[in-house]
């Protein structure tokens, strides 16, 4: 009997390694392991024998089959390897379909007026976000007792007990800083464009965030006049806003131009008619321009006698708010897929 299990299992393990594919396996699985198979007859026949001969046999028999159930689960293993292989893909499995990723609006706002200003002939550059006092308020000619240098309007990294005031750091709070950057490192000519991330503690709502976008953009060369600013900011919103946006220029200060202007575009909704977004005014505020103030061309070492120039800054959210009709920025930074897909 126990040779006879030998010579069982030897028989097995040979019509195994030849099976060529899963029916021939199949066969030879029924062959030894079938109810009426050559295994099950052997444990069937157990309750025959007497006791010694079942605990001799006994063991060897269940042992057999156990061997046989794993011979024949590893070369249907085997066989499904192989078969996969000679056929590479399976055409008929439904494809894997990747998500198609979108521009955020703001960047897709960036990338425009970028473009309208390269074909004016600016150069597109990029400042840090985190600044020191120097380049964001003193270059800038903002005193040290200007209300926008107080902790409440400003991030600052740094404690006033512990550094010096006029050398803390700080998270920007506009991006005229790149103005400083750039005439610090270059000399005119220059026609430069910076864009970015810019912090206030303002809280959070319809209209204001503690983290939004700004560019700045200057100019500046030999005989530089306020009409070049016109000339340049016209040809800007009629690209951006259309050819028959107009603009108008109202007084406004701001410590690092001078004369400082506030700039209109003719409300792009109701075409200057009044409507609810423009307040019934028929304008739109898009932006603060003005001529560099000497003060600043000191500070970065330029002879203001030789040199004139114009600046010019504005918000990206509130100019990609008025042309996508968007009524809360807080939509920008939330990240929900159904508010950024339709862009
Ligand atoms: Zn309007």
């Amino acid at each position: 009997m126990e040779d006879k299990i030998k010579n069982i299992e030897n028989e097995m393990l040979k019509e195994v390694e030849s099976a060529k594919n899963r029916d021939g396996l199949e066969q030879v699985r029924i062959k030894y392991l079938g109810r009426k198979g050559l295994i099950s007859e052997i444990l069937s026949s157990l309750g025959g024998m007497s006791v010694e001969e079942k605990r001799k046999v006994g063991p060897l028999a269940n042992s057999l089959k156990i061997n046989a159930t794993a011979v024949f689960q590893e070369k249907a293993r085997r066989l499904e390897k192989e078969k996969t292989k000679e056929e590479g893909i399976d055409f008929t499995l439904p494809g894997a379909r990747p998500e198609i990723g979108r521009i955020h609006p703001l960047i897709k706002t960036i990338n425009e007026i970028n473009e309208i200003f390269i074909g004016l002939g600016f150069r597109i550059v990029e400042s840090p976000e985190i600044e020191t006092e120097f380049y964001n308020f003193k270059a800038l000619n903002i005193p040290l007792d200007h209300p926008s240098r107080d902790v409440f309007d400003t991030f600052y990294l740094d404690s006033p007990e512990k550094t010096r005031p006029g050398s803390r750091r700080l998270l920007r709070s506009h991006t005229s800083t790149a103005q400083i950057r750039i005439m610090e490192k270059e000399k005119p000519p220059l026609q430069v464009l910076s864009s970015g991330r810019v912090f206030r503690p303002d809280a959070v709502d319809a209209s204001h965030s503690f983290m939004f976008h700004q560019m700045e953009g200057f100019m500046i060369n030999k005989n530089i006049r306020f009409s070049d600013l016109k000339g340049v900011l016209t040809q800007f919103s009629r690209e951006m806003f259309g050819p028959e946006t107009k603009m108008r220029f109202r007084p406004h200060f701001f410590p690092f131009t001078e004369p400082s202007v506030e700039i209109d575009i003719s409300c792009i909704i109701c075409g200057g008619k009044g409507c609810r977004v423009c307040g019934n005014k028929g304008w739109l505020e898009i932006l603060g321009a003005g001529m560099i103030n000497p003060k600043v061309y000191e500070t970065v070492g330029y002879d203001p006698k030789a040199w004139s120039g114009f600046a010019f800054g504005m918000g990206i959210e509130r100019i990609t708010m008025l042309k996508y009709g968007i009524d809360d920025i807080r939509l920008f930074f939330e990240n929900d897929l159904r508010f950024l897909r339709q862009f």
